[in-house]
Order: C-alpha cells, then sequence, then structure tokens
C-alpha cells in the first residue's frame, strides 16, 4: 500500500528519542521530510544525525521548549520557514512527574497542564492555517492509555491527557469540514529508554530486578509483552498518510490490549 508520504512535510514534536524520534523515522522511511524538536541543542542535532543516517532523508532539528508559548510558535514556524508548507503535525511531549493525587501543588498542575495540554493546543493553533492550505492535513496527538483508563499514582497524566482527547474530538468536529483529520494515540507500555529506566527505578525501590518487575507489568498485558517504538510508530505513519482519509476524532489505543474500556 502507498501511503502517500512522500514529499509530506512532518512536524513531529519532542523528538531526540523514544516515541517521538521513532514517528519521524517511519515516516521518513515512507518518504516524508520532517522537522524535529527538543529542548537540548546536542541531542535534537544527534538524533538528526541518526535519523539521516537510518533513512538518508530530509531532517531539519529545531531547539524548542514546548511548555512556553513562545518554543510551540517557534517550533511551527521553524518548520514552515524552513520546508516552505505543514501537511502534518504530531504533538508529543514528556511526561509529567507521578504522585498520589492530594500531592501536587499548584505549581506542579500548571506545569503538568502546560507539558501535556497546553503544548498541544499552542502547537495545533499555529499549525492550523498552514495544515488548512495542505490537500492531505493531519493532527495527531500522543497521548496515553492513561486517558482512557486512569494510572495508579500518575494523577497529572490522567488529568491532562482526558483534556487533550477533549480537545481533539471538538477539532475534528468543529473542523472535520476542512478535509483535516485530528486524532489521538494512546500508547500502553512501550519499551523506550524511558521505560527501561522507570523499570530500574522500581525495582530499586521494591528490591526486585527489572526483569520481575516488568513480568509483573506484562502479566495484565493480554499480549503479554510490552510494545517497540516501531510498532507504535508505524500506526501513527498510517493515521498521517493519504489512506486514513476518513479517519477523524478517534481516540486509538496501542496497548496490545491492556485497556479493558469497552469505547
Ligand atoms: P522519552 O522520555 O523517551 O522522550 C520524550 C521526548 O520529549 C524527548 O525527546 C525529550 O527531549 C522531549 N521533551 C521532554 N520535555 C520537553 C519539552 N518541554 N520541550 C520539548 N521537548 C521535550 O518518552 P517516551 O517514552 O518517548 O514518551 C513520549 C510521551 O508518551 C510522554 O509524554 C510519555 O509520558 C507518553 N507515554 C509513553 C509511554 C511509554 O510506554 N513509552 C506510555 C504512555 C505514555
Amino acid at each position: 500500500m502507498d501511503l502517500q508520504l512522500h514529499g509530506r512535510v512532518a512536524a513531529v514534536a519532542a523528538a531526540s528519542k523514544g516515541l517521538g524520534k521513532a514517528v519521524a523515522l517511519a515516516m521518513l522511511q515512507e518518504g516524508a521530510r520532517v522537522a524535529i524538536c527538543s529542548r537540548d541543542p546536542a541531542r535534537i542535532q544527534a538524533a538528526a544525525e541518526d535519523l539521516r543516517a537510518a533513512t538518508n532523508g530530509e531532517v531539519f532539528p529545531i531547539v524548542a521548549d514546548l511548555t512556553t508559548v513562545e518554543g510551540c510558535q517557534h517550533f511551527i514556524r521553524s518548520t514552515v520557514d524552513h520546508y516552505d508548507k505543514l501537511d502534518i503535525l504530531v504533538t508529543n511531549a514528556g511526561g509529567p512527574p507521578s504522585g498520589p493525587a492530594d500531592s501536587f501543588d499548584d505549581s506542579a498542575w500548571q506545569a503538568a497542564l502546560a507539558l501535556n495540554l497546553l503544548s498541544t493546543v499552542r502547537m495545533v493553533s499555529e499549525a492550523l492555517p498552514y495544515l488548512k492550505g495542505s490537500d492531505q492535513g493531519r493532527v495527531i496527538a500522543i497521548t496515553s492509555i492513561s486517558a482512557k483508563q486512569p494510572l495508579n499514582n500518575l494523577v497529572l497524566s490522567n488529568a491532562t491527557r482526558a483534556g487533550v482527547i477533549g480537545y481533539i474530538k471538538t477539532l475534528a468536529n468543529e473542523l472535520g469540514h476542512t478535509g483535516i483529520t485530528f486524532n489521538a494515540v494512546l500508547p500502553g507500555w512501550t519499551r523506550t529508554a524511558r521505560v527501561d529506566e522507570l523499570l530500574q527505578n522500581l525495582a530499586k525501590a521494591r528490591g526486585l530486578t527489572p526483569e520481575q518487575v516488568e513480568a509483573g507489568i506484562t502479566a495484565a498485558i493480554p499480549a503479554r509483552r510490552m510494545g517497540r517504538p516501531d510498532e507504535f510508530a508505524a500506526v501513527v505513519t498510517f493515521l498521517a498518510s493519504g489512506r486514513a482519509s476518513y479517519l477523524n476524532g478517534v481516540a486509538l489505543q496501542i496497548d496490545g490490549g491492556l485497556s479493558q474500556s469497552l469505547l
């Protein structure tokens, strides 16, 4: 199947590593031209070099802090200045801290909202005029399975990511007539370096090995394993493709069957 991504311009946020970088790689493999961002100049430059070496594709690295209005605007404006158009926006950022629901003060809530909800709103707002000029406009918001099924000790993620789904579904409803599609993807346990680090930390805290912690987690996943970043990226790339033109307003979990929600 030709995914009709050749020559398309994709802005993939927070892509120096992990899920964002995997999405950028998959899109480059399909012939898209890609802009990526993160906060650290050396890391985003290194990621761009890795991606070019793996695909021979066009990658434009941008330094931007997505917790600020200016950072979100800078990411989108620099992408358009460089490529002269924008077809696809993949919103993404780091994860908020974990902790019990009653342990966070107002500034922690403000920070989580900026990182995981407002960054999405700000990138989309800046990108909309350009996406409206594309005949294959796509917005794909990376959130978390926590938006469908709250995770223990992760209230900041549970609350802010549900907001992203509400925002994306509203856009799908109000702007579906423009031809742009708006969808959200909800990763479950996906084996990035961040998850490796988390397994190490949980193992230390519980006096177990990382393998034992992982076995406890995967026992609850119908697939009995964690996902790979390339499996996640393949789904996002399909949603960005010309073939997904009638998929709009979906909140799609990519979790090996972990979420037990009926909808
Ligand atoms: P990661 O830590 O490997 O990568 C996060 C990326 O975000 C990095 O490139 C980092 O530089 C960038 N980043 C962080 N804060 C930023 C900021 N303020 N401005 C710009 N860039 C910033 O994480 P990941 O595993 O790839 O996860 C990506 C997102 O998906 C996170 O929000 C995470 O919580 C969520 N998620 C991941 C999983 C999983 O299993 N990997 C599961 C559910 C949800």
